[in-house]
């Protein structure tokens, strides 16, 4: 069920517990500003998640609070996973969803990062 990304940060939505180690996930990377793991349910052969460590519901909110150093930390851990799973030469697809139109159904914000074949067209008909 998507969710409505206006509503204030759920301290336990399920990446906050990941966060925490209180749930398992398959971590590719941490650092003080960001942690990357593999989606459950991957829609490609690489199917990666990135999130910040600070509390964000969406892109939205991220942009409006985060410190720059926050935001520079997000955007370059991105780049970092991107780099380091060899999709900066074939080529990825970074997503990601906000709110009820954007089908957003974890409310902290994440990037899909998608690769490992050619992805398709961008959104479905
Ligand atoms: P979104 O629609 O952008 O909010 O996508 C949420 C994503 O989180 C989906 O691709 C799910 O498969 C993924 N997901 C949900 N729970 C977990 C989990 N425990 N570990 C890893 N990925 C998850």
């Amino acid at each position: 069920m998507p969710i409505d990304a206006t509503h204030p940060y759920d301290d336990d939505n399920i990446f906050a517990r990941i966060l925490r180690g209180e749930i398992p996930a398959k971590r590719v990377y941490e650092d003080a500003f960001a942690v990357a793991f593999h989606d459950i349910a991957p829609q490609a052969p690489v199917h990666l998640l990135v999130i910040p460590t600070g509390a964000y519901v969406s892109w939205d909110d991220f942009s409006a609070r985060a410190s720059e150093a926050e935001i520079a930390g997000y955007i370059r851990a991105i780049g970092h996973v991107a780099r380091e799973h060899g999709l900066v030469e074939p080529g990825y697809r970074l997503l990601a969803n906000i709110g009820a139109h954007g089908g957003q159904e974890v409310p902290h914000l994440h990037v899909h990062l998608f690769g490992g074949r050619p992805l398709g067209i961008m959104l479905s008909q």
